[in-house]
């Protein structure tokens, strides 16, 4: 504006996931880019503290900020200032008017998300796709019933209680699969897996999380291993399994 009269008055509309930051950085740079065109000493004014801070800092992120400072390097009859908003001043009211009249009737333009926006989007569609290889996937099954949800925050577990889901601990069926011994029965003559130890084993009956031959069912390993009395219980019973190994299944000669 010069006095009261309008010379220039621009407006675009941004998408709802721009932020107020790009909006008024954008409004800035737009008013430096006509002046810059004129050869008269031109001031901007903006109420906008954090754009005015943004411009003026060296290492600022934003590139609409960068694309400013490039059109000030060139252009000595800019200055900008801060002004205060809501008090009058004709142009900062015009401005606010032409803002609001943008939201309904301006040209859309394309201002790239903000890098946050771009983050929580791209974190959102990985999870969802980490969620569909873990349900369709064929490892590590038996975590599956425990956890269906995929979650970026690791769980409160000890190494018992992995070992007991996943398997991976002194177990015959374990010792079987990576050739550390040649059969995979308990030394009852049962399979040795986790379930067996954890409720039908004659050896390990004090440890049993549900009376012997009662089968616990994948969909209630859910239920157990979220009890903090049950996830007591399977640490003890790993340990007492992994002490007396020896007992529960002896060592066989063929892979010695
Ligand atoms: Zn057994």
């Amino acid at each position: 504006m010069e006095e009261d009269t309008t010379k220039y008055e621009w407006m675009e509309q941004l998408s709802p996931f721009n932020t107020v930051f790009q909006a008024e950085l954008l409004a800035i740079q737009e008013a430096c880019l006509w002046a810059s065109k004129t050869n008269q000493q031109i001031k901007v004014w903006s109420d906008s503290e954090s754009s005015l801070h943004s411009i003026a800092s060296i290492d600022t992120k934003s590139p609409i900020a960068q694309q400013t400072q490039e059109i000030l390097l060139k252009s000595t009859n800019i200055k900008l200032g801060w002004i205060k908003a809501h008090v009058g001043y004709s142009g900062n009211e015009a401005a606010d008017g032409l803002a609001k009249n943008a939201t309904e009737e301006g040209i859309p333009t394309f201002i790239p998300a903000p890098r946050n926006h771009i983050k929580s989007l791209l974190q959102k569609e990985s999870i969802i796709r980490w969620q569909k290889e873990w349900d369709n996937g064929e490892t590590g099954r038996s975590d599956h019933n425990v956890f269906p949800k995929v979650k970026t925050t690791p769980i409160p577990w000890k190494r018992p209680e992995i070992m007991f889901v996943t398997g991976h601990g002194p177990f015959p069926t374990y010792f079987r699969r990576f050739n550390i011994r040649s059969s995979d029965s308990c030394g009852c003559g049962n399979l040795g897996n986790p379930l067996h130890y954890a409720a039908s084993c004659l050896f390990t009956t004090s440890y049993h999380l549900t009376k012997p031959s009662a089968d616990l069912e994948p969909l209630s390993w859910k239920r157990v291993m979220n009890n903090n009395n049950s996830r007591a219980k399977i640490r003890k019973l790993i340990h007492f399994i992994a002490e007396n190994e020896t007992l529960l299944f002896p060592k066989d000669g063929d892979n010695n």
